[in-house]
């Protein structure tokens, strides 16, 4: 499969460009004394820098089917936090150089340039949209830990103001304005769509049954109010629980693998407690409403491959993998042939297993195979061709722990397998 560029990169670098390339004609040459290429210098980082915060925006919409040029919304959420990063950096360089530019003339006019006085509203804007972007991002800086993913969405709130100020910026000091424009629609307008229309387009949903699977897991079956959402095998979609009597996460909106096959008329969902929400949706109460938003991703691609495929799903990571063989079961299955291995700490925690081997006997083209790690330790070469000859042939899927997920890309690479035809999915977007 084609990682680098997809054709939402080629979109986003036409349009990271597009800013630049209208004012660089205004913007002089590199040649000259010192202060006049950091000043160069100085323009260009703060034109790429605040195009690369106004994109950063526009990749966060999460309209469903946009992450698909861009290879999933997995994928797309690291393009985010990259180019949210790279701008903070650009940022950062724009207001060292435009300063050091003044230095040769003296200190002072280097301070004047950065801090004039409050006449000069463009400049002290730009320094508003610097200390929105730092207050929105400290709480990533890693000396502060992992941020608590509810708080860091919050915060969100922050980065619109910061993108808002530094388009006012932009417009106050640009040539040029038309492509400020057109990159502040698509960075603002998608906060709006994530904030305004987003959450009116959900789908509501009853829970008809909360089945336990294993201790900490169970699976929600849901039945559709209305019309209900159409979903492809490894999708997930963002699920809201409405129940009162919650203790946690109420109204909170969390991602989860849909683990039925498309055709089924139910959507079923397995939650493991990893935290305050995911640990009272254990005990949901039955027949109260949950919202759903999606489907999103693509882990399968458009659809299965028509080769051969190993499957590798360890704990909870099982779920897009169980979601695929009730896709076989149902007979819409791919060309070729299928392989899951599910990598479990013992047997009561493969609590999938019995649905899996009940398929597998079933299915010719789908053979399971349990790996328990108790017994066994890390999965190795010799296990999987043991198993499955011809693993390094086939295209593979990866989903699980990160530290199961870092072993098997290992595993894998040691084995010469390229690394486009590994996929994997990881259950975190921090
Ligand atoms: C694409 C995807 C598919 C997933 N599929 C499943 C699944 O099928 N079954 C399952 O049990 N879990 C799944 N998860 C994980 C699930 O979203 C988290 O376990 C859940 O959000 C934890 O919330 P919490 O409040 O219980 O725990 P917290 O203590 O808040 O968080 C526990 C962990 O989950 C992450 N997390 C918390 N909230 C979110 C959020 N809204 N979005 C992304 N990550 C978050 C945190 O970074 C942390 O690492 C999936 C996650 C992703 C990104």
């Amino acid at each position: 499969m084609r990682r680098w560029p997809r054709p939402g990169d080629t979109a986003l670098v036409v349009l990271l460009l597009l800013p630049l390339a209208v004012a660089l004609p205004r913007l002089g040459g590199l040649a000259g004394p010192p202060e006049l290429w950091l000043t160069w210098v100085g323009r260009v980082t703060g034109i790429l820098g605040l195009a690369l915060m106004l994109l950063a925006g526009a990749v966060s919409c999460r309209v469903p089917g946009l992450d698909r040029p861009f290879g999933g919304l997995a994928r797309l959420w690291r393009l985010h936090h990259g180019l949210g990063f790279a701008a903070f950096i650009l940022v950062m360089l724009h207001a060292l150089a435009l300063g050091l530019a003044a230095v040769p003339a003296s200190l002072d006019a280097a301070v004047a340039t950065l801090f004039p006085p409050l006449s000069h509203g463009a400049v002290w804007l730009g320094w508003l949209a610097w200390a929105a972007l730092v207050v929105f991002l400290a709480p990533t800086f890693d000396f502060f830990g992992q941020p608590h993913y509810q708080r860091w969405k919050r915060l969100h709130l922050v980065s619109a103001a910061a993108l808002l100020l530094g388009l006012w910026h932009a417009l106050l000091l640009a040539g040029e304005a038309w492509p400020w424009w057109l990159l502040g629609l698509a960075g603002l307008g998608a906060i709006a769509w994530r904030k305004g229309v987003a959450p009116r387009r959900r789908h509501a949903y009853r829970i008809e049954a909360v089945e336990p699977l294993a201790r900490g897991v169970v699976e929600l079956v849901l039945r559709p109010e209305g019309s209900g959402i159409r979903h492809e095998a490894g999708q997930f979609v963002y699920l809201s629980p409405l129940d009162e009597s919650l203790a946690n996460g109420r109204g909170e909106e969390h991602p989860y693998t849909i683990a039925s096959a498309p055709s089924d008329g139910r959507l079923r969902i397995g939650i493991k407690d990893l935290g305050d929400a995911s640990h009272a949706l254990q005990t949901v109460a039955p027949e109260s409403r949950v919202l759903i938003e999606g489907p999103h991703g693509e882990f399968f691609g458009r659809r299965f491959p028509e080769r051969d495929m190993l499957w590798l799903g360890g704990g909870i990571g099982i779920t897009p993998f169980v979601g695929g063989a009730r896709d076989l079961a149902t007979g819409a299955g791919p060309g070729g042939h299928v392989h899951l291995f599910y990598l479990a700490h013992d047997e009561s925690r493969a609590y999938y297993g019995q649905d899996l081997e009940a398929i597998a006997e079933r299915h010719a083209g789908f053979t399971f195979t349990t790996h328990f790690y108790r017994d066994l330790g890390p999965l190795t070469e010799t296990f999987l061709r043991e198993h499955c000859p011809d693993f390094t042939e086939r295209e593979i899927y990866l989903c699980g722990p990160p530290a199961m997920n870092a072993h098997l890309q290992r595993l894998l690479a040691g084995q010469g397998v390229p690394a486009s035809r590994i996929h994997s999915e990881v259950f975190d977007f921090l």
